[in-house]
Order: structure tokens, then C-alpha cells, then sequence
């Protein structure tokens, strides 16, 4: 479990919202990223995104060159590869 405080608009904490900027939709997906510049493998930073910004907030982080990796909601990952650069691929 990871602290939503930081992610959330102000909601309710028991419904994770989309981290997109002005969506309040209900999160369904995690978008596990990390800066390689500034994070070791290990560090995994999480957005919250609803189905219809899951490929635009990933979408965002690899146009960056950081490493992306989309998993359900409930389905936290430990780590971010390098190679998951490859964003927007149906699940
Ligand atoms: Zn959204």
C-alpha cells in the first residue's frame, strides 16, 4: 500500500482518482514510472490514471525518456525497467 495523499485532489481517499490535471475520474490504472537521472532502479513513482488518460499520462513520462510501466490498480510493481519504454500497448 502506498500513501495516496500526495496523488489525490483533495477526494475521497477510499476512491483514487486519476492523476491527470482537472480529471476527477476514478483511477483504474497505475503508471509506474521513475527519472533514471534522479532515481535508482528500484524507485518506482506511481500516477493514477482513469481509462481514458492511462496512454496519455504514460504517453507524457515517455516522450521524456523515462521508463513507463502500466499495471491495474491493484497490481503494484517493484521496479520499472529500462526497456518498458513502450507505451500504449493494449493490454
Ligand atoms: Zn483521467
Amino acid at each position: 500500500m502506498i500513501g495516496l495523499g500526495s496523488l489525490g485532489l483533495g477526494g475521497d481517499p477510499d476512491r483514487p482518482t486519476c492523476s491527470s490535471a482537472a480529471c476527477r475520474a476514478a483511477a483504474s490504472w497505475r503508471v509506474n514510472w521513475r527519472n533514471p537521472r534522479i532515481h535508482t532502479a528500484d524507485r518506482v513513482k506511481v500516477w493514477l490514471a482513469c481509462d481514458e488518460h492511462r496512454s496519455s499520462l504514460s504517453d507524457y513520462l515517455a516522450t521524456r525518456g523515462f521508463p513507463v510501466l502500466v499495471s491495474a490498480l491493484d497490481e503494484p510493481v517493484d521496479a520499472v525497467p529500462d526497456a518498458a519504454t513502450s507505451a500504449g500497448a493494449g493490454s
